[in-house]
């Protein structure tokens, strides 16, 4: 089951499948609604059971295209639960969650309680719900998509969890990286677009920018392998070759290695605890080559200071300082708000939150109501700068 299949995640999840056809086939996929006519060349290609469009464009000019999703048989679900239902769905063994945004959550929590292995791309959900998603995943079942997360999860095969010492979280830093703030004050979204090592989805592309994904990173590796936030390290690694890896009690550090290319976390997540053969191209051992790492500038990136807080914090602060950013990155977008814009419209509406808020218990509907609080606060938080 993919859902999000015609994002970039979804795409490469959809070729590692197409290349192995005695381990995988795929029985639904599900996206957003803005690229009907991908969505519908992807059913007529894996022709699944069931295709999800959540959002039913009934725009006129959409609609030849949306009836055209259930060729042969392919059942077609539309409406607000069809993420869910998809990700429940009986003939699923393996739920990829590659949507974008909080939107993933309720996807996330029913294919969690469906008992699907879920490969989780969507760190979002895992962000915002905390507890709530950990919780609701047995040992084993909760499998990463990120590449430094999966990386973590290869290194942690070297020892035992009471050997564990620090997560080396590796970062490129971004196309900004070296700039300091005042520099920053000018970069636009054309800039920011151009990731110098990854090619990914709108939303990720400029959270690499920001670093707010290194923080939304933080949160998800603390949460998935239970490491305190303390003893994760952000390094910035330009090169995006080293993924990350674990310090052991003993001073050995064991770190994962291979060129950028997301299909390798993608078949390991979807085959988990296996390997496929050939999915990615390894290391070239014959050319000179060199890695460099060095600290993240706080003060020009303070996204990753911003995202700890948040996590200390807890209960319901990850989902505002997520929501914020969704709403801030929109605004940078079209151009409202400058590139700093973005995380001072986090610090501010995450302070907002902290100060009034005394620690609401931390539940789906909570997480939910958070979500629409500062999403309307960071919108009043951009018309400020404005
Ligand atoms: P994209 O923007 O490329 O794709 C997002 C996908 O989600 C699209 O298929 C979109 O459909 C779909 N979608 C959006 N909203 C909904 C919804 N409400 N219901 C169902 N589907 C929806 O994003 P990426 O593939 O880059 O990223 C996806 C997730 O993976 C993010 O959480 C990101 O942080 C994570 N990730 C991405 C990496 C990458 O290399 N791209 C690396 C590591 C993690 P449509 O556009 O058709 O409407």
């Amino acid at each position: 089951m993919v859902l999000g299949s015609t994002g970039s995640i979804g795409r490469q999840a959809l070729e590692v499948i197409e290349a192995n056809p005695d381990r995988f086939c795929v029985v639904g996929l599900a996206a957003g609604g803005n690229h009907l006519e991908l969505l519908a060349e992807q059913v007529r290609r894996f022709q699944p059971t069931l295709v999800g469009v959540p959002t039913d464009n009934s725009d006129a000019a959409d609609r030849p295209v949306l009836d055209e999703l259930d060729p042969q048989g392919t059942v077609r679900i539309t409406g607000p639960n069809a993420n869910e239902e998809l990700a429940a769905m009986e003939d699923a063994d393996v739920v990829l969650n590659a949507i974008t945004g909080a939107a993933g959550l309720l996807a996330t929590l029913a294919a969690l309680k469906a008992g699907k292995t879920l490969a989780l791309a969507n760190k979002e959900s895992l962000v915002i719900g905390g507890a709530l998603v950990t919780q609701a995943a047995s040992p084993g079942q909760l499998v990463a998509v990120d590449s430094e997360h999966s990386a973590i999860a290869q290194a942690l095969r070297s020892g035992r969890a009471n050997e564990v010492r620090k997560v080396i979280l590796t970062a490129s830093g971004g196309p900004f990286r070296g700039m300091t703030r005042a520099q920053l004050a000018d970069v636009t979204p054309e800039q920011a677009m151009h990731h110098p090592t990854w090619n990914m989805g709108r939303v990720i592309t400029i959270n690499s920018a920001t670093l707010v994904n290194k923080g939304l990173e933080l949160l998800e590796a603390s949460l998935l392998y239970g490491v305190a936030l303390e003893d994760i390290e952000v390094v910035v690694h330009p090169q995006s070759v080293v993924h990350s890896g674990v310090e052991f009690n003993d001073g050995a550090t064991i770190l994962q290695a291979s060129p950028p290319d997301m299909k390798l976390p993608i078949g390991l997540a979807l085959a988990w605890p296996e390997r496929l053969a050939d999915v990615a191209r390894p290391c070239d051992w014959s050319v000179g080559a060199t890695w460099t790492f060095e600290p993240l500038d706080e003060q020009a990136f303070p996204a990753v200071n911003l995202a700890r807080r948040a996590g200390q914090s807890g209960g319901t602060a990850p989902a505002v300082f997520n929501a914020a950013n969704e709403v801030a990155v929109d605004a940078f977008c079209a151009g409202e708000i400058g590139f700093v814009g973005i995380t001072d419209v986090i610090a501010s509406v995450l302070e907002e939150h902290l100060s009034g808020n005394s620690g609401a218990e931390l539940t789906v509907e909570s997480v939910m109501e958070a979500d629409v609080w500062a999403r309307h606060a960071a919108r009043l938080s951009i018309s400020r700068l404005q």
